[in-house]
């Protein structure tokens, strides 16, 4: 006689495992994982960040990506006031909208493009950010260009 190697029963000659281990522990090792257990990962690390990822981030120059979104708010302030074509001071409520939408429209383009799978490349979107503000400024500056150049013109006639 044998004995079961989990519980112990007696078992007939030449097996190991009684019928009732062997179905638990089947079903143990194919069941797909519980529902809580699946929660319980995705809790305890959302986005699932790995040690490698937090490298990443420490090997990103600092300095250099607070210097491109400190340039691309200035870009933002300047867009705001070419927007109103240079009237109105730069503190005043125009003007800041301007920057507000030029601001508004890098910070999604930031967002949009500089992430990968589900963790963000701050330095790359610092370089977006200042790009895309660099983009709108441009286009505000070149449109209240444009438009005095049209005035001008009006005017002229
Ligand atoms: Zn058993």
């Amino acid at each position: 006689m044998s004995k079961c190697l989990y519980c112990g029963r007696e078992l007939p000659p030449l097996q190991t495992l009684c019928q009732e281990c062997y179905e638990r522990r089947y079903i143990e090792t194919h069941s797909p994982r519980s529902l809580f257990e699946t929660l319980r990962d995705f809790v305890s690390n959302p986005l699932n960040i790995t040690d490698s990822d937090w490298e990443d981030v420490n090997r990103f120059p600092a300095p250099l990506a607070i210097a491109f979104c400190f340039g691309g708010l200035l870009l933002c302030w300047f867009g705001g006031w070419a927007r109103v074509r240079y009237r109105y001071s730069l503190f005043s409520g125009v003007v800041v909208v301007g920057a507000l939408i030029c601001f508004v429209v890098s910070l999604l383009a930031a967002l949009v493009l500089a992430r990968k799978k589900l963790r963000w490349e701050w330095d790359t979107a610092s370089v977006i950010f200042l790009l895309t503000a660099c983009g709108v400024a441009g286009y505000f500056y070149v449109g209240s260009s444009a438009i005095s150049t049209l005035l001008k013109a009006a005017h002229a006639r």
